[in-house]
């Protein structure tokens, strides 16, 4: 698709939009008499508005039927979670009964481990990136020693591949084959918050699975970014917050992720509560715990209502719009937005997000060239202009165009505001 620098062209490429009325399903916050330009849905994402109206129905009918709200509500309580099931299921590719919402991200991360990180005397090693998010490192250094070995030689990281911005999968590739049998667990993201780096999720649970280690990922980045089919591409289990693309509001509840392959596999140790119990018998308040077989049993504690309510607000909205539109619509956006910057900025900034288009998400990555010093000051002044993006130190600016709800001409009035910003910061 060709494109053209301008603002009558941007606003051109919104009216033949098929997406574009999703927008008026989100508060947009405001900016003097109109709107902020917001391109950090990579950090939190919009509030739909009826979101207030779910809240709002779980508050009455607690107030109305106290006690009975679990069974008698306009959405009983007790089977709350399963409302969400097959919304889920259609976002991330898997069946119903590989995933639930529960906790949040890391939380989940830990129980997932707990189940699947099992080290041996020989077989102890988790490889993560170099980069990773550091609760993912906390998470995985902490397991580690709860098993009794030692990070410095259990925990393997991946340096990032030379004369390139991320990780070549390739490269990846060659270090889980050669770990081989030390090799317990694979922990990747599915896409890299820093870079923006989408991996090759496919291919690199098929590299562990040959190693005879277990694969999983974080998709705290991916989740409502990308089009997934977890099931498909046999991936053990996964975890994403769904605070981010997800727009289900700060700390939301959280996603999880877990193969049919695992659904009866009652032998993997777990950290259990009640919620993880089989539904049928859980009230006979038996002493013997026994698991509901799929991503339900490894539930602990009977869900938070008021907070999984704005989730179902959420999952409706992705549910009508499809991934596979989001994503189309996503490929051209953020497009768009590595179109203005070459064209506009090229001396100024440098996207350190791959150009394959293939191997990113919405997400790209600015780092502003040869303005260390001032870098945070070139931010402050863009965010003065009405734009709120994400800054990470040292010097890279994160900018995420969401396909719900931001429009092609956010992304071409960004651009200028960073290109008056840049000429005048000097
Ligand atoms: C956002 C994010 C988290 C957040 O963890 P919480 O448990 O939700 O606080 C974890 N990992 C990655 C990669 C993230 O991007």
């Amino acid at each position: 698709m060709s494109f053209r620098p301008a603002a009558d062209f941007a606003a051109e490429l919104d009216r033949s939009d098929p997406l574009a009325s999703y927008r008026r399903q989100f508060h947009i916050p405001r900016y003097r008499d109109g709107e902020e330009i917001y391109l950090c849905g990579n950090s939190l994402g919009l509030q739909p508005k009826t979101t207030e109206r779910y809240v709002r129905e779980e508050l009455e009918d607690w107030a109305r039927l106290a006690v009975k709200g679990h069974f008698a509500g306009r959405r009983p309580w007790m089977p709350y979670h399963e409302l969400f099931s097959e919304r889920t299921a259609r976002l991330v590719g898997a069946g119903p009964q590989e995933v639930v919402n529960m906790n949040s991200l890391t939380v989940n991360l830990h129980l997932m481990l707990v189940s699947f990180y099992r080290p041996t005397a020989t077989r102890h090693r988790i490889l993560i990136e170099g980069s990773a998010f550091p609760s993912d490192r906390y998470a995985a250094n902490s397991q580690i020693r709860f098993h009794g070995f030692d990070p410095d030689t259990s925990l393997l990281e991946l340096a990032p591949s030379a004369g390139h911005g991320g990780l070549d999968m390739d490269e990846v590739e060659a270090v889980i084959r050669s770990e081989g049998e030390r090799l317990a667990l694979v922990l990747l993201p599915g896409v890299q918050y820093y870079s923006g780096q989408a991996f090759d999720m496919e291919r690199l649970t098929h590299a562990a699975h040959a190693v005879g280690a277990v694969a999983g990922f974080d998709l705290a980045h991916a989740t409502g970014n990308l089009p997934l089919q977890l099931h498909d591409w046999d991936v053990d289990f996964a975890v994403w917050c769904n605070y981010k693309y997800m727009n289900a509001g700060p700390g939301a509840v959280a996603g999880c992720f877990v193969h049919a392959r695992h659904a009866h596999t009652f032998a993997l140790p777990r950290f259990a509560g009640w919620w993880g119990h089989d539904k049928a018998t859980r009230f006979r308040m038996q002493p013997e715990f026994a698991p509901m077989p799929g991503a339900e049993g490894w539930q602990v504690s009977n869900p938070p209502i008021l907070a999984l309510a704005p989730l179902l607000a959420s999952l409706e909205i992705f549910d009508a719009a499809g991934m596979a539109r989001l994503r189309e619509k996503s490929l051209r956006l953020t497009g768009y937005l590595e179109f203005l910057l070459d064209e506009r900025l090229a001396e100024a900034v440098e996207i350190i997000t791959s150009r394959n288009p293939a191997e990113r998400g919405c997400q790209l990555s600015l780092r502003i060239t040869g303005t260390r010093s001032r870098a945070r000051e070139i931010f402050t002044r863009l965010e003065q202009t009405g734009v709120t993006a994400d800054w990470r130190e040292p010097d890279v600016l994160r900018v995420a165009p969401v396909p719900l709800y931001n429009t092609y001409t956010d992304v071409f009035q960004f651009v200028e505001k960073l290109a008056q910003v840049l000429s005048t910061a000097c």
